[in-house]
């Protein structure tokens, strides 16, 4: 379903090249072999592109934790300015690579994207906060589904992750075919049940933004349509939410079918409720019979048409 490839910022030693300042790496067996058989990497150590060299002495965040600087922990040497200004240089370019999504190393005074210690003048923990690089990207990228290596382990994040990274993907083919407001109303329609999946509350503003008499210029409106929208699928579906959409979908065709047919559905729905078979299987019966009803409404919702390489990723193991 997404028209360009996928293409994902990383933090570099993550995919084994040894640039870590004790001169190893951090290669996670998850990105490299799986997720990066469907994704393209644009691979990024702002250390070693700040010129700090391999191997190099530890560094760690000291001071204001709004604004702490970046000191080696032996000698004290300062490396702030030199990796604000690669920040910089670097951002600039990754804004031209139209990034999907991006995986940080964690802890990292450079790329965490939270959770990274910062110490205050003494040398004592004061608090967490974000890496120098990291934070950067996440603010001039607001948008661009971010995550931390390890916690792909966690199925329901690396559902959420992929999820995100692809919908994204299809925001940004929308938007650089400088839409039309048919064409935003349609992906609006076809992303309704994948929505209401995540949040009901949310999808309702979508549609109060989208639907309002006096609405802003379209190119205005698309970018908040945008925002909310990465905000939409970053809230957790629950089973519950998801159990809701199912119900809901078999609506449109409940009636059509023979009380065999209706048993199964609703029996599947109620083994996924109760975590005996994965949401694929009830999707996959579900999506039979609104191909032979054709039901015209359900036919391109992308909940039910999920992209196929979004698909995979979503059940490996
Ligand atoms: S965490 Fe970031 S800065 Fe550190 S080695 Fe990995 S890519 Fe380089």
């Amino acid at each position: 379903m997404t028209a360009s490839p996928i293409r994902l910022g990383i933090s570099r030693c993550l995919l084994g090249d040894e640039v870590r300042f004790d001169g190893g790496h951090k290669k996670d067996r998850f990105l490299t072999d799986i997720l990066g058989r469907y994704v393209e990497w644009v691979p990024v150590c702002p250390e070693v592109e700040a010129g700090l060299g391999t191997p190099r002495e530890a560094m760690r965040l000291v001071g204001d934790p709004h604004s702490p600087r970046l000191l080696t922990i032996k000698t004290g040497r300062d490396h702030t300015e030199a990796l604000n200004h690669i920040t910089k240089h670097r951002i600039a370019e990754l804004k031209k690579l139209d990034l999907s999504g991006y995986v940080f190393k964690k802890s990292s005074p450079s790329c965490g994207i939270d959770q990274v210690n910062i110490y205050d003048k003494y040398g004592l923990f004061s608090q967490n906060g974000a890496g120098i690089y990291a934070k950067a990207f996440v603010e001039q990228f607001p948008l661009i589904p971010v995550e931390e290596e390890g916690r792909f382990y966690d199925p329901a994040i690396r559902e959420n992750f992929v999820e995100r990274v692809f919908s994204y993907r299809r925001f940004q083919d929308l938007i650089h075919n400088e839409p039309t407001s048919q064409a935003l109303l349609r992906f609006h329609r076809i992303h309704k049940y994948l929505l209401l999946s995540h949040s009901p509350q949310h999808y309702d503003a979508m549609d109060r933004l989208i639907g309002q008499a006096d609405r802003p210029p379209l190119k205005e409106l698309a970018a908040r349509y945008g925002a909310l929208f990465m905000r939409t699928l970053a809230v957790k579906a629950t089973v519950r939410q998801q159990v809701n959409v199912l119900h809901h979908i078999v609506g449109y065709f409940k009636t059509r079918l023979k009380t065999r047919e209706k048993e199964e559905i609703f029996a599947m729905i109620d083994d996924y409720h109760r975590g005996l078979i994965p949401l694929l299987v009830p999707v996959e019966l579900i999506k039979r019979h609104v191909r032979m009803f054709e039901v015209e409404e359900l036919r391109d919702q992308v909940y039910l048409n999920p992209d196929s390489n979004e698909l995979m990723l979503r059940i490996c193991p």
